[in-house]
Protein backbone atom coordinates (compact mmCIF):
# COMPACT_ATOMS: atom_id res chain seq x y z
CA UNK A 1 0.00 0.00 0.00
CA UNK A 2 1.65 3.12 -1.01
CA UNK A 3 1.96 5.80 1.44
CA UNK A 4 2.57 9.39 1.78
CA UNK A 5 5.69 10.88 3.32
CA UNK A 6 6.93 14.56 3.88
CA UNK A 7 10.11 15.42 3.83
CA UNK A 8 12.19 19.00 4.95
CA UNK A 9 14.97 19.67 3.06
CA UNK A 10 14.48 17.22 0.17
CA UNK A 11 15.85 19.30 -2.69
CA UNK A 12 19.72 17.82 -1.67
CA UNK A 13 21.42 15.78 0.47
CA UNK A 14 19.83 13.18 2.43
CA UNK A 15 16.23 14.53 1.99
CA UNK A 16 16.64 14.09 -2.16
CA UNK A 17 17.75 10.83 -1.67
CA UNK A 18 14.65 10.10 0.62
CA UNK A 19 12.58 11.63 -2.09
CA UNK A 20 14.35 9.67 -4.55
CA UNK A 21 14.23 5.94 -2.84
CA UNK A 22 10.25 6.45 -1.92
CA UNK A 23 8.79 7.72 -5.49
CA UNK A 24 11.07 4.94 -6.67
CA UNK A 25 9.06 2.46 -5.11
CA UNK A 26 5.80 4.09 -5.63
CA UNK A 27 4.96 6.05 -2.37
CA UNK A 28 3.83 9.45 -2.48
CA UNK A 29 6.59 12.48 -1.02
CA UNK A 30 5.53 15.88 -0.56
CA UNK A 31 8.71 17.20 -1.08
CA UNK A 32 9.52 19.84 1.54
CA UNK A 33 12.24 22.79 0.60
CA UNK A 34 12.99 26.57 0.79
CA UNK A 35 13.00 26.57 -3.30
CA UNK A 36 11.62 23.16 -4.28
CA UNK A 37 11.49 24.53 -7.89
CA UNK A 38 15.10 24.65 -8.64
CA UNK A 39 17.55 22.07 -9.01
CA UNK A 40 17.37 18.46 -8.42
CA UNK A 41 14.23 18.37 -6.89
CA UNK A 42 12.74 20.21 -9.43
CA UNK A 43 14.14 17.81 -12.12
CA UNK A 44 12.64 15.05 -10.27
CA UNK A 45 9.26 16.39 -9.58
CA UNK A 46 8.74 16.93 -13.60
CA UNK A 47 10.18 13.03 -14.54
CA UNK A 48 7.44 11.77 -11.13
CA UNK A 49 4.44 13.71 -11.87
CA UNK A 50 1.87 12.83 -9.44
CA UNK A 51 4.94 11.08 -7.53
CA UNK A 52 6.11 14.09 -5.59
CA UNK A 53 4.07 16.86 -4.35
CA UNK A 54 6.86 20.49 -4.04
CA UNK A 55 6.47 22.42 -0.97
CA UNK A 56 7.54 25.71 -0.34
CA UNK A 57 8.94 25.86 2.94
CA UNK A 58 11.85 27.52 5.14
CA UNK A 59 11.53 25.50 8.39
CA UNK A 60 12.81 28.79 10.84
CA UNK A 61 9.85 30.88 9.34
CA UNK A 62 6.20 30.87 11.55
CA UNK A 63 4.57 31.92 8.22
CA UNK A 64 6.10 29.98 5.80
CA UNK A 65 5.47 27.10 7.55
CA UNK A 66 1.61 28.35 8.11
CA UNK A 67 1.39 28.40 4.27
CA UNK A 68 2.08 25.32 3.79
CA UNK A 69 0.62 23.77 6.57
CA UNK A 70 -2.75 25.61 5.08
CA UNK A 71 -1.80 24.45 1.29
CA UNK A 72 -1.84 20.62 2.87
CA UNK A 73 -5.08 21.15 4.83
CA UNK A 74 -6.83 17.73 5.35
CA UNK A 75 -4.86 16.09 3.22
CA UNK A 76 -3.04 12.70 5.14
CA UNK A 77 0.93 12.27 5.88
CA UNK A 78 1.62 8.80 6.91
CA UNK A 79 5.37 9.62 7.79
CA UNK A 80 6.62 13.16 8.66
CA UNK A 81 10.32 13.39 7.70
CA UNK A 82 11.79 16.30 9.96
CA UNK A 83 15.29 16.43 8.29
CA UNK A 84 16.51 19.66 7.53
CA UNK A 85 19.68 20.60 9.35
CA UNK A 86 22.33 22.91 9.43
CA UNK A 87 26.43 23.05 11.27
CA UNK A 88 27.37 25.65 11.45
CA UNK A 89 30.47 27.30 11.32
CA UNK A 90 33.39 24.79 10.93
CA UNK A 91 35.93 26.56 12.60
CA UNK A 92 33.79 28.70 15.46
CA UNK A 93 32.11 26.41 17.67
CA UNK A 94 35.22 25.26 20.61
CA UNK A 95 34.72 25.57 23.80
CA UNK A 96 37.26 28.88 23.53
CA UNK A 97 35.35 30.51 20.55
CA UNK A 98 32.53 30.24 19.49
CA UNK A 99 30.43 32.30 16.78
CA UNK A 100 27.21 32.86 19.16
CA UNK A 101 24.70 34.08 16.45
CA UNK A 102 25.68 31.31 14.27
CA UNK A 103 24.84 28.51 17.19
CA UNK A 104 21.49 30.54 17.22
CA UNK A 105 20.57 29.88 13.99
CA UNK A 106 22.12 26.45 14.64
CA UNK A 107 18.70 25.72 17.21
CA UNK A 108 16.83 27.75 14.91
CA UNK A 109 17.18 25.29 12.16
CA UNK A 110 18.31 21.83 14.18
CA UNK A 111 15.60 22.12 17.54
CA UNK A 112 12.80 24.68 16.56
CA UNK A 113 12.27 24.06 13.39
CA UNK A 114 11.00 20.30 14.08
CA UNK A 115 9.30 21.40 16.68
CA UNK A 116 7.58 23.86 14.88
CA UNK A 117 6.95 21.46 11.88
CA UNK A 118 5.52 19.03 14.12
CA UNK A 119 3.13 20.94 15.73
CA UNK A 120 1.69 22.34 12.28
CA UNK A 121 1.52 18.67 10.69
CA UNK A 122 0.33 16.54 13.27
CA UNK A 123 -3.37 16.96 12.30
CA UNK A 124 -2.43 15.44 8.89
CA UNK A 125 -0.37 12.79 10.83
CA UNK A 126 -3.39 11.92 12.06
CA UNK A 127 -5.26 11.70 9.38
CA UNK A 128 -2.83 8.89 8.12
CA UNK A 129 -2.40 4.93 8.64
CA UNK A 130 1.23 5.29 9.27
CA UNK A 131 1.35 8.26 12.43
CA UNK A 132 4.79 8.40 12.50
CA UNK A 133 6.91 11.84 12.99
CA UNK A 134 10.69 10.70 12.73
CA UNK A 135 13.38 13.44 13.02
CA UNK A 136 17.06 13.11 11.35
CA UNK A 137 19.28 13.49 14.82
CA UNK A 138 22.98 13.06 14.71
CA UNK A 139 24.90 10.43 16.68
CA UNK A 140 26.92 13.96 17.79
CA UNK A 141 23.94 14.73 19.93
CA UNK A 142 24.65 11.58 21.86
CA UNK A 143 26.60 12.65 25.29
CA UNK A 144 27.06 9.06 25.81
CA UNK A 145 29.01 8.54 22.53
CA UNK A 146 31.98 11.23 22.19
CA UNK A 147 30.98 14.78 23.37
CA UNK A 148 34.22 16.49 21.97
CA UNK A 149 34.15 19.58 20.03
CA UNK A 150 31.35 20.86 17.62
CA UNK A 151 29.81 22.52 20.21
CA UNK A 152 26.95 24.31 18.75
CA UNK A 153 26.01 21.17 16.13
CA UNK A 154 26.41 19.08 18.96
CA UNK A 155 24.37 20.57 21.31
CA UNK A 156 21.63 21.27 18.61
CA UNK A 157 21.14 17.45 18.08
CA UNK A 158 21.32 16.87 22.05
CA UNK A 159 18.58 19.88 22.30
CA UNK A 160 16.10 17.94 19.64
CA UNK A 161 16.36 15.17 21.29
CA UNK A 162 14.79 16.24 24.31
CA UNK A 163 12.11 17.84 22.22
CA UNK A 164 11.29 15.23 20.30
CA UNK A 165 11.22 12.68 23.09
CA UNK A 166 9.00 15.29 24.81
CA UNK A 167 7.06 15.83 22.24
CA UNK A 168 6.70 12.26 21.59
CA UNK A 169 5.31 12.02 24.99
CA UNK A 170 2.42 14.46 24.78
CA UNK A 171 1.23 12.71 21.54
CA UNK A 172 1.65 9.27 22.68
CA UNK A 173 -2.04 8.55 23.87
CA UNK A 174 -2.78 9.79 20.14
CA UNK A 175 -0.68 6.85 19.15
CA UNK A 176 1.82 8.75 17.07
CA UNK A 177 5.12 7.52 17.29
CA UNK A 178 7.70 9.84 17.29
CA UNK A 179 11.36 8.53 16.32
CA UNK A 180 15.14 10.13 16.18
CA UNK A 181 17.77 8.73 13.90
CA UNK A 182 21.09 9.08 13.14
CA UNK A 183 21.81 8.96 9.22
CA UNK A 184 24.98 7.52 9.27
CA UNK A 185 28.17 9.43 8.18
CA UNK A 186 26.84 10.78 4.57
CA UNK A 187 28.91 12.21 1.55
CA UNK A 188 26.84 15.23 1.37
CA UNK A 189 27.17 18.93 1.06
CA UNK A 190 27.00 18.87 5.16
CA UNK A 191 28.93 14.93 5.54
CA UNK A 192 31.70 16.11 2.77
CA UNK A 193 33.50 13.72 0.05
CA UNK A 194 35.15 11.68 2.42
CA UNK A 195 32.10 10.22 4.49
CA UNK A 196 31.29 6.70 4.72
CA UNK A 197 28.04 5.65 2.73
CA UNK A 198 26.16 7.30 -0.16
CA UNK A 199 22.97 9.40 0.37
CA UNK A 200 21.52 6.33 -1.45
CA UNK A 201 22.57 3.93 1.38
CA UNK A 202 21.37 5.83 3.95
CA UNK A 203 18.33 6.49 2.48
CA UNK A 204 17.26 3.23 2.02
CA UNK A 205 18.09 1.84 5.84
CA UNK A 206 16.62 5.23 6.84
CA UNK A 207 13.33 4.11 4.92
CA UNK A 208 13.59 0.08 6.02
CA UNK A 209 13.85 1.26 9.62
CA UNK A 210 11.21 3.47 9.79
CA UNK A 211 9.09 0.91 7.84
CA UNK A 212 9.57 -1.12 10.98
CA UNK A 213 9.32 0.77 13.45
CA UNK A 214 5.69 1.68 15.10
CA UNK A 215 4.37 2.49 18.58
CA UNK A 216 7.01 -0.12 20.10
CA UNK A 217 9.85 2.16 19.01
CA UNK A 218 8.49 5.64 19.86
CA UNK A 219 11.04 7.77 21.25
CA UNK A 220 14.02 5.95 20.73
CA UNK A 221 17.19 7.16 18.91
CA UNK A 222 18.58 4.90 16.82
CA UNK A 223 21.16 4.63 13.83
CA UNK A 224 19.77 4.42 9.96
CA UNK A 225 20.36 0.84 10.49
CA UNK A 226 18.03 0.16 13.56
CA UNK A 227 20.83 -0.03 16.36
CA UNK A 228 20.20 2.01 19.64
CA UNK A 229 22.23 4.78 20.53
CA UNK A 230 23.05 6.09 24.18
CA UNK A 231 21.20 9.16 24.98
P1 LIG B 1 22.88 19.03 3.48
O1 LIG B 1 23.70 20.16 3.95
O2 LIG B 1 23.29 18.28 2.28
O3 LIG B 1 21.35 19.49 3.27
C1 LIG B 1 20.71 20.23 4.28
C2 LIG B 1 19.25 20.41 3.88
O4 LIG B 1 18.60 21.17 4.90
C3 LIG B 1 19.09 21.19 2.57
O5 LIG B 1 18.01 20.65 1.84
C4 LIG B 1 18.78 22.58 3.07
O6 LIG B 1 18.03 23.37 2.16
C5 LIG B 1 17.91 22.23 4.27
N1 LIG B 1 17.71 23.40 5.12
C6 LIG B 1 18.61 24.08 5.84
N2 LIG B 1 18.04 25.14 6.44
C7 LIG B 1 16.72 25.11 6.08
C8 LIG B 1 15.60 25.92 6.36
N3 LIG B 1 15.69 27.02 7.13
N4 LIG B 1 14.39 25.57 5.83
C9 LIG B 1 14.29 24.49 5.05
N5 LIG B 1 15.31 23.68 4.73
C10 LIG B 1 16.51 24.00 5.24
O7 LIG B 1 22.76 18.05 4.74
P2 LIG B 1 22.51 16.48 4.87
O8 LIG B 1 21.61 16.02 3.80
O9 LIG B 1 23.81 15.83 5.05
O10 LIG B 1 21.79 16.43 6.29
C11 LIG B 1 20.42 16.12 6.47
C12 LIG B 1 20.18 15.89 7.95
O11 LIG B 1 21.01 14.82 8.40
C13 LIG B 1 20.54 17.10 8.83
O12 LIG B 1 19.59 17.21 9.87
C14 LIG B 1 21.90 16.72 9.39
O13 LIG B 1 22.18 17.36 10.61
C15 LIG B 1 21.76 15.22 9.54
N6 LIG B 1 23.02 14.48 9.59
C16 LIG B 1 23.85 14.41 8.49
C17 LIG B 1 25.00 13.66 8.53
C18 LIG B 1 25.91 13.51 7.37
O14 LIG B 1 26.96 12.80 7.50
N7 LIG B 1 25.63 14.11 6.22
C19 LIG B 1 25.40 12.93 9.77
C20 LIG B 1 24.47 13.08 10.86
C21 LIG B 1 23.31 13.81 10.74
P3 LIG B 1 18.73 24.55 1.26
O15 LIG B 1 19.25 23.86 0.02
O16 LIG B 1 17.61 25.50 1.01
O17 LIG B 1 19.86 25.14 2.09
Amino acid sequence: MPQTWMITGANRGIGLALTMELVRRGDHVVAAARDPWGGALAELAAERVGGITPLELDVTSDESVAAASAALAGKPIDVLLNNAGVYGPRDRQSAFEMDFDAWREVFEVNVYAPLRVAQAFLPNVEAGAGRKIATISSRMGSIGSNPAGNIAYRSSKAAVNMTMVAFGDAVKDRNVSVLLFHPGWVRTDMGGGGADIAPSESAAGLIATIDGSGMAQTQSFRTWQGETIPW
